[in-house]
């Protein structure tokens, strides 16, 4: 039997955004409710993971090394309930065009076929345009969190935060 998931944007969803990059534990500010959201979403069967673009690495701003950093202390302050986390690197001016930066879904694509993920038992969840485009091309249904960002087309439902999004994604589970 495949498994369902809930994947998710970090920068806007997590933690506060910011205009230039977040990459330090201390700018690395987790909004209220997400603790509480992951541990929902577990009880309910969902593997948690997340899918962003870091291309403050292809721009030289941070390394990788950096991102796990922030991937450690998320997990340390929310209790470890996320499985995974698929980075892009990279940014189409600076070193390449790939296939895995959102709005390509090649990250998650390959997050399904490692987790055994069913696209239709699961969702996306994120605060931009390019999120919910990766996530319905992957065949999931995509969940738009505005906090003021951006606005999205091809959402099946808008929400204010992860909280609320939880709730949602937990009442159309099959
Ligand atoms: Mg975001
Ligand atoms: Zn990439």
């Amino acid at each position: 039997m495949k498994n369902k998931a809930v994947f998710l944007d970090r920068d806007g969803v997590l933690n506060k955004d910011k205009v230039d990059y977040v990459y330090t534990i201390e700018e690395f500010k987790i909004f209220d409710g997400v603790a509480k959201a992951l541990s929902l979403l577990k009880k309910e069967g969902f593997k948690l993971i997340i899918i962003t673009n870091q291309s403050g690495i292809a721009k030289g701003v941070y390394d990788e090394k950096a991102v796990y950093s922030c991937f450690e202390y998320l997990q340390s302050e929310t209790g470890h309930f996320i499985d995974d986390m698929f980075f892009c690197p990279h940014h189409p001016d600076y070193d390449m065009r790939c296939e895995c930066r959102k709005p390509g879904s090649a990250m998650i694509l390959e997050a399904m076929s490692k987790h055994n993920i069913d696209a239709s038992l699961s969702f996306m969840v994120g605060d931009a345009q390019r999120d919910i485009t990766a996530g319905n091309n992957a065949g999931l249904r995509s969940i738009h969190v505005n906090n003021g960002k951006e606005t999205a087309v091809g959402a099946v439902h808008t929400v204010a935060d992860l909280l609320e999004a939880a709730m949602y994604i937990i009442s159309h589970s099959i």
